[in-house]
């Protein structure tokens, strides 16, 4: 990768990278597209990064499909590939990691607290690997999105941040590699988060502020209907990801869950207007 940088022109041309653990959809395709918009020429990383799975999490299992999603990824206009094995990103004893406090231990850090060491430290190797000038991430994983823009601007990263919009199935179940864990009976309820993501947007729209009570409506749909266990309903001031009640003075909250469908772990999310 570094030969490869070495020949790319270093003045004039934007170089952008799109990192990625492989098993490629059309939310992974949709990054290739914005990168496209925003760059002369776009480097993907496929590499499923052990870092940031904790133990007894599904580092094992996770599906790796490099062929299909080189071809993918070239057909869709990426032009290089950087998919490194383990022993090339963590050759020997690794002992330096970066970390963004606070916002890596709420939320998704609270249920997986080593996970974003993992992802702030193999994304800071990629941007040294790589030297993009710009990286695009997807709002699916928003608290990822957050802690990767605070490490840049408290580091000094030299690199752009987009974000991209979530990107769904028809039944508005957002697009995971984890989907295809899901048998096809958790897979129709798993809809179910994207129903009730939905409800706290209408019920914002409608004027209620009280986030409590709406936390409450969600539980419920979720829990009750579609037997999924919740980790957490949450909601956020998109500007701190501060945890909030109750929408008050906001213009938008970001709504966050986490819920299990036997042992499939998805996660969601929603930017809601407050009326
Ligand atoms: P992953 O391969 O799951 O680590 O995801 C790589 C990148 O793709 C991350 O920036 C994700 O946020 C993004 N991504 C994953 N799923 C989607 C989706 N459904 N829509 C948009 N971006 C996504």
């Amino acid at each position: 990768m570094r030969e490869v940088r070495e020949e790319l022109p270093r003045n004039g041309a934007r170089i952008c990278l799109v990192p990625t653990m492989g098993a490629l959809h059309q939310g992974h395709l949709s990054l290739v597209d914005m990168a496209k918009r925003t760059s002369d020429l776009v480097v993907m990383s496929i590499y499923v990064n052990p870092t940031q799975f904790g133990r007894g999490e599904d580092f094992g299992k996770y599906p790796r499909t490099l062929e299909s999603d080189a071809r993918l990824a070239s057909e869709r206009g990426v032009d290089f590939i950087f998919a490194p094995a383990d022993t090339e990103m963590y050759p020997e004893e690794h002992l330096a990691f970066v970390e963004v406090e606070k916002v890596s231990s709420i939320l998704e850090g609270e249920f997986r607290p080593t996970h974003f060491k993992g992802v702030t430290t193999v994304v800071a190797k990629l941007f040294n690997i790589v030297e993009p000038h710009v990286a695009v991430f997807g709002q699916k994983d928003a608290q990822q999105a957050f802690i990767i823009k605070k490490m840049v601007r408290d580091l000094n990263f030299d690199v752009e941040i987009i974000v991209a919009p979530i990107v769904r199935e028809k039944d508005g179940l957002a697009m995971s590699s984890r989907n295809v864990y899901l048998s096809p009976e958790e897979r129709e309820k798993a809809a179910v988060l994207y129903s009730s993501l939905k409800y706290a947007e209408s019920s914002l729209a409608s004027g209620k502020k009280n986030l409590r009570d709406i936390r409450a409506e969600m539980t419920e749909m979720i829990a009750g209907g579609s037997g999924g266990k919740i980790d957490y309903v949450s909601f956020v001031n998109p500007a701190s990801f501060e945890k909030v009640e109750d929408a008050g003075s906001l213009d938008e909250v970001l709504a966050l869950l986490a819920v299990r469908f036997g042992q499939t772990r998805l996660i969601d999310n929603m930017m809601l207007k407050v009326k």
